[in-house]
């Protein structure tokens, strides 16, 4: 068994804060990538964060501009999903409700060819679920970044009671041949990372709520004293409160409301005011 090859096509749906670096990291290993979102001009605006965060690395001396062209050469904005039908791999980073998923997935299965493989980046939605009314369930496998796609190196591939051992092997070795350190995991709420993260930002939030200290405070005693790479407040902002709320939600909800899981309302109130943190230019912090 080995990962899908350079020639195969990768389709990414949704180019928002993950589409856009697994778009960005498919090119970068030399396929050809077709982006979509379905709201207009997104895709778009993806795939030039993408020249913006390479053009960067130019500067800095880590990349020529030819290779920052050509790879954002091969990611190409696709105007409709019906552009799909030759891809080998799909990646749905889309937003984070089961429905919805479900309702792309479904509209896929009528696209793609019979060999393409349909992976959600999912945080924490059952992969069983995602694929439960679908013809070929046995196709639809997790394949979880983390954010930054491009530089996070981990990716827990997750099969879902329908998904064929096959299925995951190939797309765990095509983690690995995109420089990824892959782990397979079954189908639970949260699986292993958002699983032991959870209570990371609960906690912090707890603390939070019970005033103890600012989230300056809190976050730089867990990166300088606790040596946290990044602090809960800091994280949440980059990860976006939208996201995390709905994944603390989902977890909460598959694990029969167990108090441990319970979500912040803090951080339904900052999803409420549409402080959605470093995307929206606001959370916890400013980004003005
Ligand atoms: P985001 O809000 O930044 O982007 C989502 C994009 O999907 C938006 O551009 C939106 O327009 C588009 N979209 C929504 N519904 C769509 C549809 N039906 N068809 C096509 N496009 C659609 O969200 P994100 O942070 O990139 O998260 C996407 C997925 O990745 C979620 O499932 C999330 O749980 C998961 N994830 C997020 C993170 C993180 O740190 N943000 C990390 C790992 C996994």
């Amino acid at each position: 068994m080995s990962g899908i090859d350079t020639t195969g096509q990768i389709g990414v749906i949704g180019a928002g804060t993950m589409g856009a670096g697994i778009a960005q990291l498919a090119a970068a290993a030399g396929h050809e990538v077709l982006l979509y979102d379905a709201v207009g001009g997104a895709a778009d605006t993806g795939r030039a964060r993408v020249a913006e965060g390479l053009e960067k690395l130019v500067s800095r001396g880590k990349m020529t501009a030819e290779a920052v062209e050509a790879l954002v050469g091969r990611i190409r904005v696709a105007a409709d999903l019906s552009d799909f039908r030759g891809v080998a791999l799909v990646v749905e980073a889309i937003v984070e409700k089961l429905e919805v998923k479900r309702a792309v997935f479904a509209e896929l299965e009528g696209i793609v060819g019979p060999e393409a493989i349909l992976a959600s980046n999912t945080s924490s939605i059952s992969v069983t679920s995602i694929a439960r009314d679908l013809e070929h369930p046995e196709r639809v496998v997790g394949m979880h970044f983390f954010n930054p796609a491009p530089i996070m190196k981990l990716v827990e591939v997750i099969s879902g009671v329908a998904t064929a051992p096959g299925v995951a092997q190939r797309v765990f070795d095509t983690a690995e041949a995109w420089g990824k350190v892959a782990v397979h995991a079954k189908s639970t709420p949260g699986f292993i990372v958002n699983r032991v993260a959870r209570p990371y930002y609960a906690e912090a939030l707890r603390l939070l709520e019970e005033q103890v200290a600012d989230p300056a405070t809190l976050d730089a005693l867990l990166t300088e004293g606790g040596g946290f790479r990044m602090g809960p407040f800091t994280l949440m902002d980059l990860i976006g409160h939208d996201v995390n709320y709905a994944v603390s939600q989902s977890v909460f909800d598959a694990y029969y409301q167990e108090p441990r899981f319970r979500p912040s309302q803090i951080q339904l109130e900052l999803v409420n005011a549409g402080r959605l943190g470093r995307k929206s230019g606001r959370g916890f912090y400013d980004y003005g």
